[in-house]
């Protein structure tokens, strides 16, 4: 009976096909770009977010910090199908690995490097992928729509509305990743109107390099700039990737970059609540 019964559940569906079929764990960080490098025993994940709550305020959501134990290189996500993680997905950190690897390079000949325009988009869809699964990893909802997940799959380039960029990084953070999930209603309705769209922002940082990768769910909230001293936009395809920027970002910008809302206000509003709870610290093993 037992027995039967367990052999008619279903599969789940995979994250980025959608199929339902045999599943395997898929880490967020590839391992070997831990190696030789000492890790904190447990893994922060900050999760923020904001939404627009009155004609003239916004609203913090609760501001929570979960602590794990293991390392960052130990978050998985267990709904990546064996076709999948076996297939484009192993494909993909073959060929990214290399160009990660001329990415964190302490120097180079010359004092720079260029990356083609084929490269940068091997790094934008790895980035991406990475981003994806490090939200689902700490969040039960996640941003990017079936067919967003679809499309990186079968297309191996992010969808529309998501946007990449790289830094330098210089400070005390690595392996660190700020994941920050906005709620907010389309730019040309009424703050109370019902096409709501929702934005990830996620900022990874490892071994001097910060990624910092937005996917919104659709098109109606305003996009925001970076100062091109400290970050290049390798998605959309901006041209080559010239190597690093003059300019390094530091903890400080890394850990306001998903906590930002600056560029939700619109129109421009007044009010912020934070949440009065401060921030919530949650232990799990
Ligand atoms: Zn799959």
């Amino acid at each position: 009976m037992t027995k039967s019964r367990r052999a008619q559940k279903p599969h789940k569906l995979c994250f980025f096909c959608g199929l339902p079929a045999p599943m395997s764990d898929e880490h967020a960080w590839p391992q070997w770009l831990g190696q030789g490098i000492e890790l904190e025993p447990t893994q922060t994940t900050r999760t923020i977010g904001y939404g627009r709550t009155a004609e003239d305020a916004m609203t913090e959501a609760p501001n929570v910090v979960v602590r794990k134990k293991g390392s960052v290189l130990t978050a998985r996500i267990r709904e990546v199908c064996k076709n999948c993680n076996n297939g484009w997905m192993s494909r993909l950190e073959t060929a990214a690995r290399p160009l990660l690897e001329r990415l964190c390079a302490q120097s180079y000949v010359f004092g720079r490097t260029t990356f083609s325009l084929e490269n940068a988009a091997t790094l934008a869809t790895w980035s991406t992928k990475t981003a994806w699964v490090r939200e689902r990893a700490s969040n039960q909802i996640v941003t990017p729509t079936p067919q967003m997940r679809l499309h990186l799959k079968e297309q191996l380039l992010p969808p529309d509305f998501t946007r990449v960029w790289v830094a330098r990084h210089q400070g005390r953070i690595n392996f660190g990743a700020q994941v920050g999930q906005v709620e907010t209603t389309h730019q040309d309705d009424r703050w109370d109107g019902d096409r709501l769209r929702h934005i990830l922002m996620c900022v990874m940082t490892f071994r001097g390099v910060s990624v910092l990768v937005r996917t919104d769910d659709g098109w109606g909230a305003p996009q925001f700039s970076l100062p091109p001293s400290h970050w290049r936009l390798i998605w959309p395809l901006a041209g080559t990737l010239e190597w690093p920027p003059p300019e390094s970002v530091t903890d400080n910008d890394v850990q306001t970059l998903a906590t930002r809302y600056n560029w939700l206000r619109h129109p421009d509003v007044p009010i912020f609540h934070r949440d009065p709870n401060g921030i919530q610290t949650i232990e799990r093993n």
